[in-house]
């Protein structure tokens, strides 16, 4: 089999209602979209944070294997990282054409699901332009228990007014029984990530989600030392060698690595290695378009428990409740879910099939 045609697409999604994390306000969503098509008449699909450039695709794409994976993934490597989430996107949909010509499901091509239905927490509860904010969160975390996820994730990071107040508020609105993660999206320093999070963990936390920039290897050692609560981050970072310090420093509990940012599946793999070699939980980031969804349950459906025991901590999905009609919209059977567990796609390759109107819709 051979590449014949790659072709990308830079996606836009225009917010109705704009919302707010530590960085600032979000009006748009993206996604970068390759289709790789060979003479087989198989088309692979990926998505990753950025596109890949013609001259890249000219050098490492057109006339050659797709099955090659590990070969292209390492000829499109620049050292310095900068193009590692373009590869992201090229390499899901190898793994896409890859499923589709074995006729299987990419996680089987994996090694096999350890689940096929994932646990998922309610990703959301940002700041909006609300006259009552915390009424507000309240009402988008107890809706999210509703539907009968069993964990939420709420944004901080706005101040330690803002955070001890709305962190205790939210908390109260789902009871006891319901996970709480907090993300202050690297918003604060070492000192006030230390002061919040001491304040903010007597609301029973199960991770405190970068706390402050991806980079500061030592200061999340002093933030975990500091605080007796899971400290969760890197979904950020691109390649292996970018999580290596954090992971065997032990700057981490939980390590977020994002299949279409770190490398795509071939790169999470080795990633989720290290970090197993290291006792690090791995928790996949996904915050993206549904092929992004698609890929990333395929990845988590294959990360054992950790540990592997009667009453594990579950392997909880970020499922993305904001509003994305890259996400919903995109696939022609859209993912939900359902009772807060995800289904795993069953079908070969991601399992997904791609609304070309929606992808013209969107493209920019
Ligand atoms: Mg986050």
């Amino acid at each position: 089999m051979k590449i014949t045609e790659v072709k990308t697409y830079n996606l836009k999604y225009p917010l109705v209602e704009p919302f707010a994390n530590s960085h600032g306000w979000s009006t748009a969503r993206s996604a970068g979209v390759v289709e790789i098509r060979t003479d087989a008449g198989i088309t692979g699909w990926g998505e990753g944070s950025s596109i890949p450039s013609q001259s890249a695709i000219h050098a490492h794409l057109i006339g050659k294997d797709p099955s090659d994976i590990e070969v292209i993934w390492n000829a499109m490597h620049q050292h310095g990282g900068s193009n590692i989430a373009a590869i992201s996107g090229v390499d899901i949909a190898l793994w896409d054409i890859m499923g589709q010509a074995w006729d299987q499901p990419i996680y089987r091509l994996l090694g096999g699901a350890f689940r096929d239905r994932i646990p998922a927490y309610a990703s959301g509860i940002f700041k909006k332009d609300k006259s009552d904010i915390t009424q507000a969160l309240m009402d988008e975390a107890k809706g999210y228990v509703d539907q009968g996820f069993p964990a939420v994730k709420m944004k901080i990071g706005f101040g330690e007014a803002y955070d001890v107040k709305n962190v205790a508020a939210v908390r109260k609105a789902i009871g006891d029984a319901i996970l709480l993660a907090v993300d202050a999206n690297c918003g604060y320093d070492v000192g006030t990530a230390i002061d919040v999070g001491q304040k903010i963990s007597e609301n029973d936390l199960f991770w405190y989600e970068e706390p402050i920039t991806t980079d500061d290897v030592d200061g999340y050692v002093e933030i975990r030392h500091a605080l007796k609560v899971r400290v969760a981050g890197g979904e950020g970072l691109r390649g292996r060698w970018a999580f290596r310090d954090l992971i065997q420093k032990r700057g981490l509990d939980i390590v977020q690595p994002d299949v279409s940012i770190a490398g795509g599946f071939t790169e999470c793999r080795k990633i989720a290695a290290m970090a197993s070699a290291n006792y690090v939980r791995v928790l996949p980031h996904m915050w993206g378009g549904s092929i992004r969804l698609a890929a990333t349950l395929h990845w988590q459906a294959t990360i054992p428990d950790s540990p592997q025991v009667l009453n594990s901590i579950p392997s909880l999905f970020e499922f993305d409740m904001t509003e994305n009609g890259l996400r919903t919209d995109l696939a022609k059977e859209p993912i939900r879910a359902v009772e807060g567990f995800v289904p795993v796609p069953q079908g070969p390759g991601l399992g997904i099939e791609i609304n070309r109107e929606v992808l013209e819709k969107y493209a920019c």
